[in-house]
């Protein structure tokens, strides 16, 4: 048999080989969305706005977290808390916070520029969907739940405590008594409720 001939034959022998070797390896396929793969503790998914343990924002609007954003994702505006609409502790909050999903790359800077903890990553990746205004977050939907001893905003500041003592964890729950107070102002307003003429 020539060298030519001998070649033609064993390489389709060599390449069926290949294949048998790899029927006996462990298989790799991830049989996902039915069976979902736990990521480690520290992947960056989904963002989080979070409240103080009374309810309280802890956004103050500064939008550094907009400006560290290297894919231009995040659109902040900050407005002035009131006695009687109050969001977070200080003097100002987050009004308007957005975050848009088709831009974000996940990488965590805005995370690392907001002085307040206010934003976190959570571990939550099913974000992908085919519209883009579905992409956009709202500070709604990022905005974290109520937990124990919290109430929802606005409400007024833990009495007997000023901004500071929040970051020293001194609140460590909502007062007794303390009621949402009525959104005044248009754009915090929920749309089911009333407005008196
Ligand atoms: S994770 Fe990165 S890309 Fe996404 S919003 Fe934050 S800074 Fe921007
Ligand atoms: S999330 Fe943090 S960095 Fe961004 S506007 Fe709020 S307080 Fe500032």
């Amino acid at each position: 048999m020539s060298e030519e001939s001998r070649s033609s034959f064993q390489n389709p022998v060599a390449g069926f080989g290949v294949t048998f070797k790899a029927m006996f390896k462990k298989r790799l396929t991830e049989q996902y969305p039915e069976q979902q793969k736990v990521t480690a503790p520290r992947f960056h998914g989904r963002h989080q706005l979070n409240r103080h343990p009374d309810g309280l924002e802890k956004c103050v609007g500064c939008e550094l977290c907009a400006w560290a954003c290297p894919a231009d994702a995040i659109y902040v505006e900050g407005a002035d808390n009131t006695e009687e609409e109050r969001y977070s502790p200080g003097e100002r909050y987050g009004r308007v916070y957005q975050i848009n999903y088709a831009r974000c790359i996940l990488c965590g800077l805005c995370i690392e520029a907001c002085p307040t903890r206010a934003l976190t990553m959570t571990n939550e990746f099913e974000l992908a969907d085919s519209s883009r205004e579905n992409l956009i977050y709202t500070k709604e939907q990022l905005l974290a739940g109520l937990e124990d001893g919290m109430v929802d905003t606005p409400h007024a500041i833990h009495p007997g405590t000023d901004e500071q003592d929040y970051y020293r964890g001194l609140v460590t729950e909502a007062a007794p008594g303390t009621v949402r107070q009525r959104a005044v102002s248009a754009e915090e307003r929920p749309k089911d409720e009333e407005v008196d003429a």
